[in-house]
Parts: structure tokens; sequence; C-alpha cells
């Protein structure tokens, strides 16, 4: 199938060429015609699908063959949980919009509302918006909502983790009740589907299948190491390696900044992401780690959550997680579109309980190498890090513990399909 067959406009196609797309991935391919025929649409996809054309490609080419009214109310809000995915989707939509005179912006929390409300007053086609700063932006009157035709809820399930639904209520509230919805979420609680048919009408419901070939792209191994010779050994395979970008997990906003200052001082190009950094440290660090200008990111699960970073060839776990699904959305970030990477965890003997949580949800028995003056003491305890100890320092960007997760699946079409489990442990970060 091509785009072109898709029924997308030319204007459309030629961004689409520009941006290097030959076809279209399998959410594309299933959701861009029911959005096209105006359907409201539910569907099951996760960042790394190619979800975000999925949804704004249609909306793009609704809204260009659309009246066009020259005070350019708001058409199409696209809603979404962080601030980094919402950038993100913003730049996606100005590179499909290249060749339409359409204009879009994005608001969000944590930075000045000034330059935001600006854009807002010149008008424009389709807003993307963390739920937060647009009630706020609401309640001062600075925002109309009232001529929206198109509402997308992108990564429902996170926004309900994070605690948005009531804000979400508040939005829907004030939007015209005759309008297109589309719902994408990663999972399908009890509480997402409730949210759903309260929102959706007779929804087309689509599912990006994860497709098995990408599994064997992504390489998965184990170094067992003693915790103390972590760092040395991360920097060891960085400098011997010669590795250009690679992304680092660790459990705690503390274990980052250390870890960064450590390799730093290694004469390692790198910088830390986590719930304590500012927004303008996030994009720098992150447009650093894009550009190529930084080797290293190093990143908590809450921060990585949603970025979009192609082509990944490393990703490396510092610690374990101890959420055994957060492993699967680690090493989702390489093998990304079909191309090949490496996901390495350096795995301490305090992380056994975690590592056998890790592969009875993935179902593999991971293999595991020991490197040589690296290896843990045969002696040295098994038993897990205090949870107590880590409640302290865990990153805890605003986020409600969840509740039911079931059905959740794999983190992209490229990686491993999760099976149900439950998720306790998430209530302790
Ligand atoms: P998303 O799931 O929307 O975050 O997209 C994941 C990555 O896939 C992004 O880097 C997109 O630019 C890229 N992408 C989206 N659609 C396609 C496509 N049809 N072909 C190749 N890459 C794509």
């Amino acid at each position: 199938m091509s785009f072109y067959s898709l029924g997308l406009s030319d204007a459309l196609l030629k961004a689409i060429s520009k941006k290097g797309y030959t076809t279209p991935s399998p959410i594309q391919q299933k959701a861009i015609p029911p959005i096209l025929e105006g359907k409201d649409v539910l569907a099951s996809a996760q960042t790394g699908t190619g979800k975000t054309a999925g949804f704004t490609l249609p909306i793009l080419q609704i809204l260009s063959q659309g009246q066009q009214l020259r005070q350019r109310p708001i058409r199409a809000l696209i809603l979404t949980p962080t601030r980094e995915l919402a950038a993100q989707i913003l730049a996606n939509i100005k590179e499909y919009s290249v060749f339409l005179d359409l204009k879009s912006t994005v608001i969000f929390g944590g930075v000045n509302q000034n330059p935001q409300v600006t854009q807002l007053r010149q008008g424009v086609d389709i807003l993307v918006a963390t739920p937060g700063r647009l009630i706020d932006l609401q309640n001062q009157g600075l925002i109309s909502l009232a001529k929206v035709e198109i509402l997308v809820l992108d990564e429902a399930d996170r926004m309900l983790d994070m605690g948005f639904v009531r804000d979400i209520e508040r939005i829907i509230k004030v939007l015209p009740t005759k309008r297109q919805n589309l719902m994408f979420s990663a999972t399908f609680s009890t509480d997402i589907k409730k949210l759903a048919m309260g929102i959706l009408h007779h929804p087309v419901h689509v599912e990006a299948t994860p497709e098995n070939t990408t599994v064997d792209a992504i390489t998965q191994i184990i170094y067992p190491v003693a915790k103390e010779k972590k760092t040395e050994l991360i920097i060891k395979l960085i400098t011997e390696g010669n590795w250009k970008q690679i992304l680092v997990f660790t459990r705690t906003k503390q274990g980052a900044n250390k870890l960064t200052e450590s390799m730093i001082s290694a004469g390692i190009k790198a910088a830390a992401i986590h719930g304590n950094k500012g927004q303008g440290a996030r994009t720098k660090a992150l447009a650093g780690f894009k550009d190529g200008s930084l080797t290293a990111l190093v990143a908590t699960d809450i921060a990585a959550r949603g970025l979009d970073i192609p082509l990944l060839p490393h990703v490396v776990n510092f610690e374990l997680p101890n959420i055994p699904e957060d492993y699967v959305h680690r090493i989702g970030r390489t093998g990304r579109a079909g191309a090949n990477g490496e996901a390495i965890s350096l795995f301490s003997p305090d992380e056994t309980v975690f590592l056998r949580d890790i592969e009875k949800l993935v179902g593999l028995n991971l293999p595991k190498e020991n490197i040589k003056g690296f290896e843990p003491d045969p002696n040295a305890s098994k038993e897990p890090i205090k949870q107590g100890q880590g409640r302290q320092q865990r990153d805890s960007t605003p986020r409600k513990p969840k509740t039911d997760t079931t059905n959740r699946s794999s983190n992209n079409s490229f990686g491993p399909r999760r099976p149900s489990q439950n998720n306790d442990r998430r209530s302790n970060r």
C-alpha cells in the first residue's frame, strides 16, 4: 500500500516524500482512511508505530479542504500528556503541513505563557496542548475552543496515569458536541474504556500489531557486574566501542545526575534528563542528543516517555527497572522503524528479583555474558534495594499510581508483545 492509495492530497504526499517515508506503517494504513471519512477512531498504538502521522496527516487533509475562516479559530485540538510529546507532535505537524496554508502551535506548562498567548491571538488552526496549561489559559479567558471540529487524545492511558482525567472532562465540556474524536492509547484498561465510551461515538477500532521480525532486530544482552563497577563498565563500553549515540536509563534522578557527572569527567559528552530538570534543560539535552553534539543521554523512565529518538543504535539499562514493563519501554528505543539495535543491561546481584520479573514478562531467558574484571562477587547479596530508600529517590513527576493495566501491548510495533500483568510496584514511584 502507498500513501497515494490512502487518498492523501498532493501537498501532503510531497511533504511525506520530503520526510523520506515510502510506505505507510500499519497504524497509518488502518487509521487514515476512517479518519478521512470523518469517523471517530479508537486506536491501540504507542510511540514508535508512526501513530503521530496516523492522525496528523488526515487531520491536515480535512482542515485544508474545509472552509478557512479569516480569524483562524482552533479547529483541531490535540491533547497529549507530556511537554516533550506535545513539542514533537507540533514538529511533525509543521513538517507535514509545509505545503499547506495551515497554522499550528503548542502550549504546555513549565514555561512562560506569554509567547503562547501571542501565538494563539494570531490565530491557529491546530493546537497541540497538555491539559494543565490548556485549562489554565482557558480559565484566564485567553483561549476559545468553540470551533473545534476534531479532538485527539494522544497517549490517553498515560494521561489517566498522570491524573488528567478531570482536566480532560473539563475540556470536553467546552467543546462543541458535534465533532470528530480520535483516541490513541497503548493500553485498554477499564478506565480507558470508560473514558472512550464517554467521548467516542461508534468508533472504528484500529490496532498496530507488533511485528515479530522486529523482535529479532533488538539484540538483548545482560552483563552481570558488581554494583560499584557499573560506572566504570559503561564508560569502557562507550569509549572502547566508540559509540556515538547512547541512551542510558537509571532508576533515579540522583543516579542519572551522578552517572552523567562521571561520564563527563571521563570525557564523554553527556546530559541527564529527568523530572527535576527544567523545560529548557530538557529541550536542550534532547536537541543535543539528536544533533549528535551529545554522545550519551541519561534518562529516568518517566522523563523518557514519548521521546522520539529515531534510529538509536544502543540502549543501556544502567540499572534494571523495578517495573518489568519499563524494560520493554526502554528497549523499544532501539531497533525502531526496522533498524537494528542493541539493548544492554548492567545487572548487579541486588537486581536479581527485577531480572526475574523481566524475563517472566518477556518470556525469554535473556543471554548473560560476563566481562572479565567486572564480574560480581558470587556471594554478594541478592536482596533488592529497600523499597523505602528507593521511594525517596525515584523520579516522581506527577503521575498517579496505575490501578489497572490489563491488555497492555508492546511499546512500539517493533518490540516484543507484553502479556497482561499487574503493576503494584508503580505505586512506589
Ligand atoms: P511515532 O510513533 O509517531 O512517534 O513515530 C515514530 C517514528 O517513525 C518517527 O521518527 C516518525 O518520523 C517515523 N515514521 C512515521 N511514519 C513513518 C513511515 N511511514 N515510514 C517511516 N518512518 C515513519
